[in-house]
């Protein structure tokens, strides 16, 4: 669903650009709102939720699918944790789709659906690594890393039940704005995939805006 924000880019408490196959982690506290910018479109960013004053709790994409019985994620949806409570709500989208089935890349799925010789290849996976590596405060490891949401990827299931990665439906300037129930940690990687037609094999910063509590 198309649904534009009512939100001002002057009004924002924090901007950040994002470089392509760098993370951004941050704590967004309750009330805040988020929003993820496509700056040059059909750029793919893999996300990872936990709340911050319990990071056992996390993102749950079974939670989350079944609970708005959709697969894709757009304004409206809840975003679930896997003890099914809200932990943030999509409140913009000029996007209309956003996947949270196809999984974050990684260096071993790049061989299964690419070639043998990706496997050296900067995948999103260690992006994540790398980012609970450089930040400790936050108490996660290796086994936190679960499913995650692609946003501005288009991921769709065919109707004999396959998953098809598609080119993408955003473009430069669009954007999915989500406010937050629980302090949550943000755990973004600006996808570096240089195999897979949803960015155009062109992975391209983007820009992450937060507002304040009642903005
Ligand atoms: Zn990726």
């Amino acid at each position: 669903m198309i649904k534009e924000s009512t939100l001002r880019e002057v009004d924002a408490i924090y901007r950040r650009i994002v470089p392509a196959g760098e993370y951004w982690m941050h704590v967004v506290c309750e009330g805040e709102t988020l929003r993820l910018l496509d700056l040059e479109g059909n750029q793919a960013a893999d996300t990872l939720f936990f709340n911050a004053d319990d990071p056992a709790e996390r993102y749950s994409a079974s939670d989350t699918i079944r609970e708005q019985g959709n697969i894709y994620l757009t304004a409206g949806s809840v975003l679930r944790s896997d003890i099914c409570r809200p932990m943030l709500t999509i409140t913009a989208d000029t996007v209309g789709r956003h996947d949270t089935l196809g999984g974050a890349c990684a260096t071993e799925s790049n061989t299964v659906r690419y070639a043998l010789e990706k496997k050296s290849m900067h995948a999103c996976r260690d992006s994540f690594l790398l980012a609970i590596a450089e930040n400790e405060q936050y108490g996660l490891s290796k086994r936190d890393i679960g499913h995650n949401i692609n946003f501005f990827m288009n991921v769709p299931v065919t109707p004999e039940g396959g998953l098809t990665f598609e080119d993408g439906l955003s473009a430069p300037g669009k954007y999915v704005e989500m406010t937050a129930h629980m302090n949550v940690i943000v755990l973004i990687s600006n996808c570096p995939q240089l195999n897979n037609p949803c960015n155009a094999y062109n992975p391209t910063p983007i820009e992450v805006l937060i507002w304040g509590k009642g903005a």
